[in-house]
């Protein structure tokens, strides 16, 4: 086999790759040169991919217990505990928690299962820890979850704005593109975080903003728009709702909260207020916080005020962290969703997905979020608990109380490529296909659909996703509903599904696809209508609220919830390195990507280091209301005084000195449900001093 065309498994970029297998396992990859989410460009982890193939601590049969099983026991066991859960408790009493490195036939299967069989919308993902804020932004401002952006508005704009994106290392090829841009048009680059992060190599301005104070940011840039004549009436007159109460809150609120120098505030309020093409990228830095939501719509009422959507090289951006956090939402897979983007509290949108699945239960209330799901099975409210590609033990926070919880809970099993933290705890362990070996699609940032294609024959006794979940679904007693023959048959009922949402004014209807060859299917951005064929959303406003209006929120900016004290005088942020993804349980397969950095460490400014007698190297205790870890001490000045930066990737065997999600208190957003993983309060204890 030659040169086979399929989708980076990492990142939410997207990024299209060409592999080349050499028929013994192993494979060369390079950048596909017709994906329009790259044009051939790599990352580090993109370009290490071959590198990361091997079997090493690879499931290759079903477990129960400590013994390897055959399918039809592990299968016939599931089954059995959800079956009996459900019986004796009721269908609340179980659930799903899935991942957005699941491809979009995955999602829809277990998303079909449990919310139109099993009845219940106990079924969250570990993108509520990613983007679940800008979901909500998106809902509350334009009445769906719509991205209106393309990738190739960063090659239009002349001013990009990057708000908690630290572009360079979390959406690498996204950075090469930028730079391109800034090459060949001049734009200006402003970086708006705490840290002085690698992206701000190509800031024109960085702004170090006190933590959590995006919002207060925002709400100046819209008071700036008003009173220097930059918004849009003609807009707003015909698009938008809310300007007066949103702007109203704007100007009751200080700047003064971002403790930023008068200038640099002025500079940046002056070339966004002056320059039409503006992109506003936001990323973890804003969903990642106990006022998420509200930040995001801070951002989208200035887009909205000034009218700068939609159009080539502007619009608010935001950009997902994991490959198909995009497909996650397009099918339903999180607890307030249906597929389609249909609405799981809209009887109307309900009984079209029940009538289109034909099926016995639907619920009509929204399921637990991530935090509410574990805290929900660490007080036994939930019997059984299936899991699937995602290590919560180590990601989610207060991630000692997680694993205790799952350790605990009465029937937990784990689908999984390798052996995690999470896969420890479980009673029962499923052997997954992985990245080369299955078939399916993912949906990027910018809404393009791509394929993952298969390259390697299933090592072991490994299965697909969605066949496990239509195994489980025909020993419950739903054989016929969930009896497709490939993940192609997956996509065509979820693509025949979208036709309804777009009977139901959504624009999501994906339904001609079926039409094209599964196995062919280029990269192709949604919405595929004749309007709107591959375009923009909104820049002639058609929001999808019930007056087809955007609406502008106010919006009172809030700190984070932690504050600091003299017991715990330092503010944790946590985050990402450029060549290790997630639990690492693919990137550190490679030589080459664990070069770069090799061990957990902890970042620290050099007067508080000097303050603790820390020298470079060293170790330090951290300890928070919630655990404990030790981490190796990097001094530098890239963060603030009584700041604290951590990554995240390590986990309890390769961090055996605790794991920093341990130390992230379980704090979450209104309407969004997503943790403040970036503002923790954190003591430090020099263990050995200088
Ligand atoms: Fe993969 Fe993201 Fe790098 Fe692209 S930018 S190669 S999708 S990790």
């Amino acid at each position: 086999m030659s040169g086979v065309r399929t989708t980076c498994p990492y990142c939410g970029v997207g990024c299209g790759v060409l592999v080349t297998p050499d028929g013994a396992g192993n494979a060369s990859v390079k950048g596909d040169p017709d994906h329009p989410a790259n044009y051939g460009r790599l990352c580090s982890k993109g370009t290490a991919l071959g590198e990361t193939l091997g079997l090493e601590d690879r499931i290759l049969t079903p477990v129960i217990g400590a013994s390897a099983a055959s399918w039809d026991a592990a299968l016939d066991l599931v089954a059995d505990r959800f079956a009996t859960a459900i019986r004796e408790h009721g269908p609340d009493s179980v659930a799903f928690y899935l991942s957005g490195q699941m491809l979009t036939e995955d999602y829809y299967a277990a998303n079909k299962l449990i919310k139109g069989y099993i009845g219940t919308a106990n079924v969250d993902t570990n993108s509520r820890l990613c983007m679940a804020s800008s979901v909500a932004g998106h809902k509350r401002a334009f009445g769906a979850d719509t991205v209106p952006g393309a990738y190739e508005d960063l090659d239009q704009a002349d001013l990009v704005v990057l708000v908690g994106s630290n572009l360079a290392w979390c959406h690498p090829v996204l950075y090469q593109r930028l730079v391109a841009a800034k090459k060949a048009r001049g734009t200006k680059v402003v970086v708006v975080d705490p840290r002085r992060t690698a992206t701000c190599d190509i800031a024109d301005l960085h702004l170090a903003l006190a933590s959590g104070s995006d919002a207060a940011l925002f709400n100046a840039a819209l008071v700036a728009l008003a009173d220097r004549d930059a918004v849009d009436e003609t807009y707003v007159a015909r698009h938008v709702t809310g300007f007066d109460a949103a702007l109203a809150s704007a100007r009751a609120s200080d700047p003064a909260m971002t403790g930023l120098p008068v200038s640099d505030l002025a500079m940046f309020l002056d070339w966004f207020t002056t320059t039409e093409r503006v992109v506003t990228v936001y990323s973890q830095g804003i969903n990642q916080s106990s006022s998420g939501t509200d930040k995001v719509n801070a951002i989208l009422n200035c887009h909205l005020a000034s009218g700068r959507i939609g159009r080539p090289g502007m619009g608010p951006f935001s950009v997902t962290g994991q490959p198909n956090a995009m497909g996650g939402r397009e099918v339903g897979g999180l607890a307030n969703m249906l597929a389609c983007h249909l609405e799981l509290e809209n009887p109307a949108h309900r009984d079209a997905v029940q009538g289109f699945w034909n099926s016995p239960a639907m619920p009509d209330k929204p399921g637990l979020k991530a935090v509410e799901l574990f805290d929900a099975v660490a007080q036994g409210q939930i019997k059984a608990l299936w899991v699937i590609h995602t290590n919560p033990a180590v990601s989610m926070p207060d991630a000692d109380a997680v694993a205790r919880a799952i350790k605990g809970c009465d029937f937990v099993v784990v689908s999984d490529v390798t052996q995690t933290d999470t896969t420890r705890l479980a009673d029962v362990i499923l052997p997954a296909t992985a990245w080369g070996e299955k078939s399916g699609t993912v949906t990027n940032s910018d809404r393009t659909i791509s394929r993952q294609r298969p390259f390697l024959p299933a090592p072991g006794q490994a299965r697909d996703d969605w066949r496990m979940i239509a195994d489980v679904a025909a020993r419950m007693g739903w054989c016929d509903a969930f009896g497709w023959s490939n993940a192609g048959d997956v996509f065509a009922e979820y693509a025949a599904l979208s036709g309804i949402a777009g009977d139901l004014g959504r624009d999501f209807d994906i339904s001609g696809l079926v039409q094209a060859d599964y196995d062919a299917l280029p990269p192709t951005r949604w919405p595929v209508s004749a309007q709107r064929q591959g375009g923009r959303f909104f820049a002639q406003g058609g929001f999808f609220t019930p007056d087809q209006r955007a609406r502008m929120l106010p919006i009172t900016p809030r700190l984070p919830v932690a504050k600091t004290a003299p017991h715990y005088p330092f503010r944790l942020n946590t985050g990402r390195v450029r060549d290790q993804w997630h639990t690492m349980t693919r990137t550190a397969l490679s030589p080459r990507l664990n070069q770069h950095i090799a061990e957990p460490f902890l970042e620290i400014h050099p007067d508080d280091a000097a303050t603790l007698g820390l020298a470079p190297a060293t170790l330090a205790r951290v300890t928070s209301p919630q655990g404990a870890a030790i981490l190796r001490v990097a001094i530098t000045d890239r963060v603030q005084r009584g700041q604290v930066f951590a990554p995240m990737h390590w986990t309890g065997e390769t961090a055996p000195t605790g794991r920093v999600d341990a130390l992230v208190a379980a704090v979450t957003a209104p309407f969004s449900g997503q943790p403040e993983s970036k503002a923790s309060v954190v003591a430090l204890t020099a263990l050995s001093p200088a």
